[in-house]
């Protein structure tokens, strides 16, 4: 059984006006994302929003030293961005289709992901969203080190920063032993 991981394709990474945001190159993969994302509901496949969640008054946070604040809970800053948004509002009532939120960069770190695919019998996991180099990455060495199948959809991932993007993938696939696709 497979598994779609939708990362982090929010109002705050994506927009122009976002938080923390990877603006065009996270914006041209809007039609990808909803393609692949499309697919996997219509095949029945469960369908993960892994998505990052900040409070404001995080003091313990990590990532205050690093970036401002981002996807903050009920904002709009967290919510989805542009006709993937749609999608999941279309979708919402959709067993299949589950909102995580995650307050880490891997969608596995402090959540319980890796218990709903494994009660769903999931082996393999399709990634999509941003950034490539952050939250796909740390994702996609947690999903190794729990010995799933990992798939990339190098159309439907972004980052703001070209270098690192090239790199993961080379990393996804040489490293992770992911599948290109
Ligand atoms: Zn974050």
């Amino acid at each position: 059984m497979k598994a779609l991981l939708s990362i982090d394709y929010t109002h705050d990474f994506i927009a122009t006006d976002g938080a923390l945001t990877t603006a065009s190159a996270g914006q041209s993969i809007e039609e990808q994302m909803v393609q692949v994302t499309k697919a996997f509901i219509e095949q029945g496949d469960f369908v993960v929003f892994a998505i990052d969640a900040h409070q404001v008054e995080d003091h313990y946070h990590p990532e205050n030293k690093l970036f401002p604040p981002h996807n903050l809970i009920g904002t709009k800053g967290q919510e989805l961005y542009g006709a993937l948004k749609q999608l999941y509002i279309q979708n919402q009532t959709n067993p299949q289709i589950y909102w995580l939120n995650k307050r880490h960069y891997s969608a596995f770190s402090g959540t319980d992901l890796d218990i709903r695919l494994r009660e769903r019998n999931i082996t393999e996991l399709h990634l999509t969203g941003v950034c490539t180099d952050i939250c796909i990455l740390h994702t996609a060495v947690d999903a190794y080190n729990l010995n799933y199948k990992i798939v990339i959809h190098q159309n439907a991932v972004a980052s703001f920063d070209p270098v690192g993007h090239q790199w993961a993938l080379n990393h996804f696939q040489h490293t992770l032993g992911a599948t290109i696709v």
